[in-house]
């Protein structure tokens, strides 16, 4: 199974038993004041799950470099002592650790520790969406000391134990920023044709190999596709490949995109595979200029070695560096060379608890793993004492309670009072590009079989469990949430209906469709609505409809033609934000689709009542519309479903609440299973 994937290969000196790499993942815990316990536990924990080589997140090699408050800086003695002690667990625990060497440039965002107050520093002076700031020019003294400061940090790696170096030059990070014509308009030695762009990335690679010695592994991640108007030219790419190879460099990772594309790169909507052609492009470049044997890794948007496997079959790229996987399942490799790839808990690809959090300052999580992050304060420690505990409810929340209990050696009992485990998820997994979310409620249903727990499905809890319940000795209550109706006139309509039983049978719903509510679970109903039953979910038709093949300007989704949509939706929405809740890195993809599909995307407006012919709504101007509509649709909001605390109180077993029975503020899929973690080791 997954031959090319468990094929040894080499990058450098380094012998790897496969070629699976972790790539590198910004986490908030390299700057923490605890020593570098939880950064070591995380990467001690993917290195026992047979990672091989990993990539730390980016150390910046100097303070204006760093992305944010909560990055690791080179030189900053209590940072330097958090990767020492990280170095060290992952060598313990059998693995490899290069540390990623990494200077934002105009990425860094307000609050960054050598921002000083002010945007950061960068080839040339212009404005970025992604910061909403316009960084300061580096004179041509700070560009050349900038990249002592790369080799200084690629020496301070060597010093602290690492295995390798790679230079962060990807994803619109200052490395990449020299490259591109849009934010490199300099016309001197490092900008002003494509050669002198270049000059920047290969004097780091060169200064880094300088710095390291001959024999010292040094990686390079290259962009292999800006995507941004003005980003580095398609032929560009392929003559720095050749100059970073000429420069001494051990291997080329190939990045995708900026944070600033118009084309989603990571999100769950791009097919797993999307981006290998660019890695190819660049082992081509690569042949062509006599380095054909320098090892490319290939990344972005995988989320299970079968694609791996294939990817790597194709035979154009040598490794695969795979990093939110490793959030959502540390043992993914291990698994996998186990022969039981289906035990591995698949990253979901909604970037809620990583990507979006890697933004800001929270510490960087898992959705469907929310001990990620968070290893060192949950340990998986068999409790001496075997405790009876019932988990009530098999949501996300109470999934993810149930197996925490059963992993600490307590015996679990979940009481569902539906017929079907997944509470939300259920909904959720219907949703293009959410299939995933089943294969979640699949994994910790079989995760749950595997350790013993008893699953009791169509058990509504009540009095009459009142003796059993006593019987345990804590009980988790995850009950979830009921749709809120809101006082509205029309409401007992017969066309009117909760979001849940429009999940539950799309298919019912007529061709015009109102649904009152813009928030996650409205948005993403109206994404299942107008869902092109057509339309191909390959690499080549992803590019073909972002017009990536076509060569012309990256450019944001165009609109598709009215007849590939089933239905006309609108969305209602009283608030300013339609998607509210949705991540940023995901929110603007599916308002994108939901625009490509004709959705009428109503804010600011409020619902007077429901006839029978529609809705009649009135906007912030005080307009009146009604909007036709042979079904609504109420998705306006939850309430918590917790009736049984009365009964646990009763029965006078301790309980702890998690998920949408603790409350429906800021709930999410991420809160929902953190609580459902917190409450199993509460109890
Ligand atoms: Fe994957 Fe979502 Fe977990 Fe991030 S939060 S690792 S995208 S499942």
């Amino acid at each position: 199974m997954f031959d090319h994937v468990f094929r040894p290969g080499t990058l450098g000196r380094l012998r790897l038993p496969h070629r699976v790499v972790m790539g590198a993942m910004h986490l908030n815990l390299e700057a923490l004041d605890d020593g570098g316990a939880a950064l070591a536990a995380f990467y001690a924990e993917r290195a026992r799950g047979a990672a091989g080589l990993l990539v730390t997140g980016g150390t910046a090699v100097n303070p204006e470099g760093a992305g944010g408050p909560g990055y690791g800086i080179a030189g900053e003695p209590a940072h330097e002592e958090a990767l020492r002690r990280t170095a060290a667990a992952v060598h313990e625990a059998g693995g490899l650790l290069a540390l990623q060497l990494f200077h934002a440039g105009r990425y860094a965002l307000p609050g960054a520790p050598g921002t000083d107050g002010g945007p950061g520093w960068a080839p040339s002076p212009v404005p970025s969406r992604f910061t909403r700031t316009t960084p300061r020019e580096l004179s041509d003294a700070r560009i050349r000391a900038t990249v002592e400061d790369f080799a200084r940090a690629a020496r301070r790696a060597v010093a602290l134990g690492f295995d390798a170096v790679e230079v962060m030059g990807s994803e619109g990070y200052l490395v990449n920023q020299f490259t591109a014509p849009l934010t490199n308009t300099r016309d001197d030695e490092w900008g002003g044709d494509a050669e002198r762009r270049r000059r920047f990335p290969v004097a780091v690679a060169a200064a880094v190999r300088e710095a390291v010695g001959a024999d010292f592994p040094v990686l390079f991640r290259m962009s292999g596709a800006d995507l941004v108007e003005g980003g580095t030219p398609r032929e560009d790419v392929g003559a720095l490949a050749v100059a970073l190879a000429a420069a001494g460099v051990d291997a080329l990772a190939v990045g995708i995109g900026w944070h600033e594309s118009p084309v989603p790169t990571v999100q769950a909507q791009v097919p797993a595979g999307t981006w290998a052609t660019y890695a190819k492009d660049v082992k081509q470049a690569l042949r062509a200029g006599g380095h054909g044997a320098l090892p490319v890794i290939a990344s972005n948007r995988y989320s299970r070695l079968a694609q791996v496997d294939e990817v790597l079959a194709a035979g154009d790229v040598d490794f695969v560096a795979l990093a939110r996987p490793f959030l959502a399942d540390p043992g993914i490799v291990a698994k996998s060379r186990a022969g039981r790839p289906d035990t591995v808990d698949v990253c979901l690809a909604c970037n809620e608890a990583c990507i979006d959090r890697s933004f800001g300052t929270e510490r960087v999580s898992c959705l469907v793993n929310p001990r990620s992050g968070y290893e060192a304060e949950f340990p998986l420690t068999v409790r001496e004492r075997r405790g009876r505990y019932a988990v009530i409810g098999a949501g996300p929340a109470g999934l993810e309670a149930a197996r925490t209990l059963a992993r600490l050696g307590q015996e679990v009992e979940v009481l569902e009072a539906e017929s079907e485990p997944g509470g939300q998820f259920r909904w959720a997994a219907r949703v293009p590009g959410k299939e995933d979310f089943g294969e979640t409620v699949r994994h910790h249903v079989r995760e749950l079989a595997g350790l013993g727990v008893r699953l009791r499905l169509g058990h509504r809890v009540g009095h009459r469990d009142l003796a059993h319940l006593r019987g345990f000795d804590g009980v988790v209550l995850a009950t979830g949430v009921l749709a809120h109706r809101p006082d509205l006139p029309g409401l007992a309509l017969p066309h009117v209906l909760d979001y849940q039983r429009a999940f539950a049978d799309p298919e019912a719903l007529g061709p015009r469709v109102a649904i009152i509510g813009g928030g996650g679970v409205g948005v993403d109903l109206a994404h299942l609505l107008t869902a092109d039953p057509q339309l191909k979910r390959t690499p080549e038709a992803f590019l073909a409809r972002h017009a990536l093949t076509a060569g012309g300007p990256v450019a944001r989704l165009a609109p598709r033609t009215a007849s590939a949509a089933p239905r006309r939706v609108t969305v209602v929405r009283r608030g300013r934000r339609m998607g509210a809740g949705i991540g940023p890195s995901t929110r603007w993809v599916v308002l994108d689709e939901l625009r490509a599909a004709g959705v009428r995307l109503l804010t600011g407006t409020g619902v007077e009542e429901i006839t029978r012919d529609g809705v009649v709504v009135r906007d912030a101007e005080g307009g009146r519309e009604l909007i036709a509509a042979d079904h609504v649709v109420l998705a306006t909001g939850q309430e918590p479903e917790r009736d049984v605390a009365v009964t646990l109180r009763r029965a006078g077993v301790p309980f702890e609440v998690a998920g949408g029975a603790a409350g429906t503020g800021a709930l999410n899929a991420v809160r929902a299973t953190a609580e459902g973690l917190r409450a199993a080791h509460r109890l």
